[in-house]
């Protein structure tokens, strides 16, 4: 009996240290300063500003128009 309870012990130090060890999880920060939206989503999903209409949405979802991004290609042909 008293060995079950240094091994409970043992467990409890080693899953603690194990804690312990694990690395703080942070996204990948870009190391550049070129980052001008403040509003830069903490999600994997870049966000785009619409260049008319000034709604934010997925970069998957814009429409690029030259340097601009647009919600939609009626916004991008308003341009
Ligand atoms: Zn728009």
């Amino acid at each position: 009996m008293r060995m079950l309870f240094w091994l409970g012990l043992l467990v409890l130090i080693i899953l603690a240290l194990k804690k312990k060890m694990q690395p703080p999880k942070r996204p990948v920060a870009t190391s550049t300063s070129t980052d001008t939206h403040p509003h830069s989503a903490s999600s994997a999903e870049t966000m785009v500003c619409c260049a008319h209409c000034q709604i934010y949405l997925p970069a998957s979802e814009a429409v690029q128009r030259g340097e601009q991004m647009y919600c939609s290609k009626e916004h991008a042909d308003l341009a």
